[in-house]
């Protein structure tokens, strides 16, 4: 049967449902905009607002998919890692439905969702297999794992201070451009130029596939110091919008480069997480997938950022695994919500 799926781990409330060969039959997202004045997200209000915005999006994502909840084969939620309030409000919600429903609960670790999605059916073909390099960037999450199986996950490196998304929406505010910050930031590059500005490289040419951003982020602050309260020329603001985006496209690619030299055996090199959508970074991943003659795999967009398909689907892999194996899938009904849940918690499903 199908399978419905909800996240909430952060800003985003969405609820998706998929059939078991994982084709989509429904997915909607709703991203709350009471964030955007306060300049990030108060996590007290994100999980007043899930709780508000749940219930009509699940109902609708199931009329949607021309279903009625009878007809859902079973539930899946994020349960970590995130925003503890949002996660405790999406996971209940699934919970109680497959509980009424007398239904199996799965529970989805939100970075191994971010980290299967492609391998979606449709997505690439010949369908994604492992082992693969993913260089997963996000809001929260900035690092080089390698792929190995479903619940099979080796981090190779992370970042030492700020996530990649966060160095995005850092910069932009630096800027003037609101939050969040990716989007606005990668529209106003497009008018400017990447060597205009000296910005530097962090980690750039060192060994390892560790990530740092704060000293990029540091020197844009130093950058705008002269103009104080003075508005900044568009095109200046532009340039060092430029130049940022320039210098995280070549250290990630510079960082990817050495990752694969740790994972040799990757088949494809994977980005995912909300800063892939980023077009320079793309085009930049995709070059040194094709010099290390292996496949570049991207989500298309609007599976890059917060979703629940990609809840969905690595529900699906799990359950698909696991299904073999005949555990009890009630089981997962006592998983607790997980602020922090690294990938390395995980262990590997044989299917
Ligand atoms: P996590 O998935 O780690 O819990 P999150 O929910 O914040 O964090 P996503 O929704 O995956 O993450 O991604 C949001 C981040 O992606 C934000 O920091 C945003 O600025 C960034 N982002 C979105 N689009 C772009 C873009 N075009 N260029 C750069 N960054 C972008
Ligand atoms: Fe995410």
């Amino acid at each position: 049967g199908a399978l419905l799926a909800i996240e909430s781990s952060c800003d985003d409330s969405a609820c998706a449902i998929l059939a078991a060969d994982g084709r989509i039959l429904a997915e909607a997202v709703h991203s709350q905009n009471e964030h955007a004045p306060l300049g990030g997200v108060v996590p007290e209000i994100a999980a007043r607002a899930h709780l508000t915005v749940l219930p009509g999006l699940v109902a609708r994502t199931v009329e949607q998919a021309g279903m009625t909840l009878g007809e859902i084969g079973a539930f899946a939620a994020t349960t970590g890692p995130g925003l503890i309030g949002g996660l405790i409000v999406g996971s209940s919600f699934a919970k109680g439905l497959a509980i009424a429903r007398q239904r199996p609960f799965i529970a989805v670790n939100h970075i191994e969702a971010h980290a299967l999605t492609p391998r979606l059916p449709g997505l690439s073909s010949p369908p994604l297999s492992f082992p693969y390099l993913l260089l997963l960037v996000s809001g929260g999450h900035c690092q080089c794992v390698a792929v190995r199986g479903i619940g099979n996950y080796e981090k190779l490196g992370g970042t030492i201070d700020d996530a990649a998304g966060e160095a995005f929406d850092k910069v932009a505010k630096l800027l003037g451009l609101g939050w969040p910050g990716g989007p606005a930031l990668e529209k106003l590059a497009r008018e400017g130029d990447p060597t205009a500005v000296a910005l530097p490289r962090p980690l750039m040419g060192r060994a390892g596939c560790e990530f740092s951003f704060s000293g990029l982020k540091t020197a844009v602050a130093r950058v705008l110091a002269p103009y104080g309260r003075e508005p900044l020329p568009r095109q200046h603001a532009a340039d060092i919008a430029a130049s940022f985006q320039r210098n995280v496209a070549d250290v990630m690619a510079d960082r990817a480069e050495n990752a694969l030299g740790m994972a040799p055996d990757a088949s494809a090199l994977v980005v995912a997480g909300g800063v892939a959508a980023n077009g320079e970074l793309r085009a930049r991943l995709e070059t040194v997938a094709h010099q290390h003659g292996i496949r570049f795999v991207a989500p298309p967009l609007r599976l890059c950022t917060d979703n629940a398909v990609m809840v969905g689907w690595a529900a699906l892999e799990r359950l698909r695994a696991r299904s073999t194996l005949d555990l009890g899938m009630e089981d997962e009904l006592a998983v607790l919500p997980r602020p922090r849940w690294p990938l390395d918690e995980l262990v590997p499903v044989h299917a």
